[in-house]
């Protein structure tokens, strides 16, 4: 692609695979939830997630309420879940008519704090819902020891970090179940769709009557259970067939992006990246940065701003969820979460960025903050 005016923040990464396997399901007659693409789609994510079972679902959020669903969660119970991740993680729970229990995250991962979590662990505690913020993996083992001891469900919300690797293993196996989103901004897309990868088949079982209804899969019509319509397309699911060909590729080009921007912009405490654990290969989902030291206000906004007028789209990072109205009454104390929340910026990730571009970006950010008037 050559240079351009404006950089959006994020766009997917389409070739004429996509589009040849798409007109092949389209052609096929099967546009609805069955059919090859579906099926070859959940052996081979299943594969590459080293799990042994995958269940596709319409999308990211579903994904995660199938999970706690299948799970047997309710009224009266309660989860862990990070304070800041996106809204679809404490939204999944309340769907439940369970209580999401807000955690702060660690400054050194951006992820939820297992100390914090060991804390808020009581009688009620079903699960814990980690979610790999901006594509780095959650402390894994932690959480596992953790969830063990105490019993509790562990879900890995990975809807960021598809290809991140944690001591050499792949999200989808690093949790009891792990789930995914292929929204259009995510490392791999069908525009909408989801996933949960497990090697539980029980749960596995469980989750496939929960997406089709509750229909008995031996006995038509009949359903012993309220289910729900989780399913996926056939055509979304030739999509991802594509992009899991092609992700090896798209995860590297997209590496490349961040490392560019690593290497030329980081300059704290201005501009920061974002921190990498021992052990970790993060997903290349968004680069992201602090902007200022810590507990600075209004220098993420003055340089979003600014960058807006150059024509480089940016988004802030997630408002936590105890600031949101529906759980205002959570209450906790998520000092982390708040502050990252006020200095965090990503800066246009996708595979199609050339060098030309990457030149051009760097440069408006550098001149965008060469005016923002910070005392060093
Ligand atoms: C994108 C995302 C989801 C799910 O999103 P959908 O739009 O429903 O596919 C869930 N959790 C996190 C952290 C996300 O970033």
């Amino acid at each position: 692609m050559s240079a351009q005016d404006r950089y959006p923040v994020a766009r997917p990464c389409l070739s004429d695979l996509e589009e040849r396997y798409l007109v092949d399901a389209y052609r096929s007659g099967w546009i609805s939830s069955q059919g090859p693409y579906l099926r070859k789609f959940e052996e081979q994510f299943a594969a590459r997630c080293g799990a042994t079972a995958a269940v596709a679902t319409g999308n990211g959020t579903v994904a995660i309420h199938l999970v706690l669903a299948a799970a047997g969660i309710g009224p009266g119970d309660e989860v862990i879940v990070p304070a800041l991740t996106y809204i679809a993680t404490a939204n999944a729970v309340t769907y439940c008519g369970a209580r999401p229990v807000f955690v702060d995250v660690s400054p050194d991962t951006w992820c939820i704090d297992v100390e914090q979590v060991a804390a808020s662990v009581g009688p009620r505690t079903r699960a814990v819902v980690a979610v790999d913020l901006y594509g780095h993996p959650a402390d894994y083992p932690a959480l596992r020891a953790l969830c063990e001891q105490h019993g509790l469900l562990l879900v890995a919300d990975a809807a960021e970090s598809f290809g991140a690797l944690l001591d050499g293993r792949p999200t989808g196996d690093l949790a009891d179940a792990t789930t995914f989103s292929f929204f259009g901004n995510k490392v791999i897309t069908s525009g909408e769709g989801g996933c949960v990868t497990t090697s539980d088949s029980g749960l596995a079982d469980r989750m496939r009557l929960l997406r089709n209804q509750g229909m008995d899969p031996r006995r038509r019509y009949f359903f012993p259970v309220v289910g729900f319509n989780y399913r996926l397309t056939n055509l979304a699911a030739a999509l991802l067939c594509a992009q899991l060909e092609r992700a090896d590729e798209i995860i590297s080009r997209r590496e490349g992006v961040i490392a560019t921007y690593e290497r030329d912009l980081s300059n704290p405490p201005l501009l920061s990246p974002q921190p990498v654990g021992p052990g970790v290969r993060r997903a290349p989902w968004m680069a992201s940065f602090l902007v200022g030291p810590a507990g600075t206000e209004g220098l993420r906004d003055e340089l979003a701003r600014t960058l807006d007028l150059l024509g480089v789209e940016t988004r802030p990072f997630f408002v936590p969820i105890p600031h949101l109205p529906p759980y205002a009454d959570a209450g906790g104390d998520h000092p982390v979460s708040a502050d990252l929340a006020e200095r965090g910026i990503n800066l246009p990730t996708y595979a199609e960025l050339s060098d030309v571009d990457l030149k051009i970006i760097v440069d408006r950010v550098r001149n965008a903050l060469s005016g923002i008037n910070y005392c060093r």
